[in-house]
């Protein structure tokens, strides 16, 4: 049986949903707090964390009187302690610490740390046969289809909080799987759609952060911008919903009204459409299997007149192509594009490497990878975090070599 709900078999919610909110003090978090805030009486917050914002971490925790606190730098103990002292709030610091949060009886958990970090508290909280909301995509894809047959396993249940993922779950229950041809998933495009291969090598930092419709974290706004997002996005599309990479289709959508479709084989293609505000997401997994009022502006398509279309362009942005490629290699592949990304995207930010390099580091440790000959299935947690540390290794060893090679 799959950990995510296919159909809409609707259970009575319980009146008062304890939830747990891990990353509660980033984008995702702020907008699941903001959904929280708005119906208090219906919540109670068990957990939250961060991974350094102490301050802001605590001032959640006061307002919502959450049970457990935890920052995940050890170093931050005492100022979190400090912060909150007074109040009912435990708190914990150190990896320890978030996977406790995650462990923690809440029904209702938001997995939206940013990165590969996220896997072991998504984990405890799919141990524990949790409903988890995941916005976390990194650690789907880091840990390979093993993770969604662990939920199976416990009984948990995975809710998509990624924008398109969630409208392809609300799509796809118009049929049954045999009857499914194929899923699309949208990109805006990025800020650099239009933009000629050469200027999108040299594209700065501040560039890359001016996404043209959402508003999100700092590394996902890079990876939208290098389409390494919509990689990572027909990734996790195939390890949630068990699709092979030919049942998968990108489209290009610049107004990001149309977030995901699912043709099934009569030829019908159903959509879901929205805003292009988190919000709406993650309240469709907030309320499911109900439906809760969303905060998000009402669409309003004669105001925006054209939804638009186009084919992604694989050759300006290989980081598409190469997430295709990790999901045909299987056996681990995905776990590296996945660490090589997110070593590259760190060495972009701290200003070590040009834009362009950050595809081509990724392509180079998948090469080494799969010449290497170490591909084999991820069996545990443990198997997907080796082979992301050491991707992590090879692509810090093999960057100052391709980053020389493209001066
Ligand atoms: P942010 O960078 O805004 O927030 C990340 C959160 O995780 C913060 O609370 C941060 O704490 C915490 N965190 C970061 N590193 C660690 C770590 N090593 N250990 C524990 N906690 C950590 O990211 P976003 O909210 O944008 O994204 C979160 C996840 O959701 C990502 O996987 C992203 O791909 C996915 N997502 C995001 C969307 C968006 O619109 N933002 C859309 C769809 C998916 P601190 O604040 O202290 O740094
Ligand atoms: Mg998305």
């Amino acid at each position: 049986m799959s950990a995510v709900p296919l159909r809409n078999n609707k259970a009575a919610a319980s009146a008062v949903r304890t939830v747990s909110v891990l990353g509660a003090t980033g984008s995702i978090g702020d907008s699941t707090m903001d959904l929280l805030r708005a119906a208090r009486d219906r919540y109670q917050v068990e957990a939250l964390t961060a991974h350094t914002n102490v301050q802001g971490l605590a001032k959640l925790a006061k307002e919502f009187g959450a049970r457990f606190a935890a920052v995940a730098d050890p170093a931050r103990l005492g100022e979190l302690k400090e912060a909150l002292a007074g109040t009912r709030t435990e708190c914990g610091a150190g990896e320890s610490a978030i996977i406790e949060a995650a462990a923690r009886p809440a029904d209702w958990v938001m997995a939206a740390v940013s990165g590969a970090a996220g896997l072991k508290p998504a984990l405890a909280a799919v141990d524990r046969g949790a409903t988890v909301a995941l916005a976390n995509k990194e650690c789907l894809v880091c840990a390979g289809d093993f993770f969604m047959q662990r939920a199976a396993k416990a009984g948990a249940c995975i809710l998509p909080a990624d924008s398109e993922h969630n409208a392809l779950f609300q799509a796809l229950g118009s049929g049954n799987r045999e009857e499914l041809v194929r899923v699309i998933i949208t990109a805006s495009g990025g800020p650099f759609r239009t933009w000629a291969i050469a200027d999108i090598e040299q594209a700065t930092l501040a560039q890359a952060l001016k996404h043209p419709n959402w508003s999100m974290g700092q590394k996902i706004t890079i990876d939208s911008a290098s389409m390494m997002n919509k990689g990572l996005e027909v990734i996790e599309a195939s390890y949630l919903f068990a699709l092979t990479p030919d049942e998968i289709d990108v489209l290009v959508h610049p107004q990001s009204i149309i977030h995901g479709m699912v043709e099934f084989s009569d030829r019908s293609v159903v959509a879901q459409l929205g805003a292009p505000d988190m919000r709406t997401p993650i309240a469709h997994c907030l309320g499911w299997p109900d439906r809760i009022v969303g905060p998000a502006a009402k669409l309003d398509l004669a105001k925006i007149g054209q939804l638009t279309f186009e084919a992604p362009a694989f050759d300006r942005f290989p980081a598409l192509r190469l997430a295709y490629d990790a999901l045909r290699t299987g056996r681990g592949a995905t776990t590296v594009y996945n660490a090589a990304n997110e070593v590259a995207v760190a060495a972009f930010i701290g200003g070590k490497i040009k834009f362009g390099v950050i595809a081509r580091l990724v392509e180079a440790t998948m090469d080494d990878w799969i010449r290497s000959g170490n591909l084999a299935p991820l069996t545990s947690a443990d198997d997907a975090i080796a082979v992301d540390h050491s991707a992590r290794n090879k692509a810090a060893t093999l960057l100052p070599q391709i980053a020389l090679k493209a001066t």
